[in-house]
Parts: structure tokens; C-alpha cells; sequence
């Protein structure tokens, strides 16, 4: 009973980051895509947002490293795979709405 393992007495989980340089790798979020991300490639992110604007958002950026991190963003390879995922995006609202009546 008493070598039963303590929780984490300040209540935080530990992070656990990895210290190597940015070796990431990106992959198009587009269906039936799933292409490596280059150096020079032209690439967006996209997003989506449920609670920010009181109804469900897509958002569409230029590539940011920085945004890119970020959890819950889809790179894209490109204008077709952005159009893709903006359809599928619809789709599914389209799909939920049809549902729930
Ligand atoms: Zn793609």
C-alpha cells in the first residue's frame, strides 16, 4: 500500500518537450493527398473554430511556422487541397445539419 506511486503534487502534468531542432514533419491534410512538405513549397494552413464566432468556422492562412505548431491546424499542399478540405469542411456541416432534424 505504501509504495503506490504519488500523484504529482503540483497537480500539473509534466511536459515532456522534445528538445531537438524543428524537425517536423508536415503532410498535406488533403484527401487523398498526404504529400511530405518541401522547403519552398507554396503551402496554407487551415483551421476550424466551433465556439470563437458562435457558429463553425474555417479558417484559411498563409503558411506560418508558428501557426503551424499549433494544435488542430491542417497544412495544405496547395490551392486544390485547400479546396478539397473547404468542401469536405461543408460537407459534413451539411451532413450534421441533415441529421439533427
Ligand atoms: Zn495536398
Amino acid at each position: 500500500m505504501s509504495s503506490e506511486p504519488r500523484p504529482n503534487p503540483t497537480g500539473s502534468p509534466v511536459l515532456t518537450r522534445d528538445s531537438k531542432p524543428a524537425t517536423t514533419m508536415f503532410r498535406c491534410a488533403g484527401p487523398n493527398c498526404g504529400v511530405l512538405k518541401g522547403q519552398n513549397n507554396r503551402w496554407w494552413l487551415m483551421w476550424t473554430s466551433y465556439g470563437e464566432w458562435g457558429a463553425p468556422t474555417l479558417f484559411l492562412a498563409p503558411w506560418s511556422d508558428d501557426l503551424a505548431q499549433r494544435e488542430g491546424t491542417m497544412p495544405v499542399c496547395g490551392e486544390r487541397c485547400a479546396q478539397k478540405l473547404q468542401s469536405q469542411f461543408m460537407d459534413n456541416l451539411i451532413a450534421s445539419r441533415t441529421a439533427a432534424r
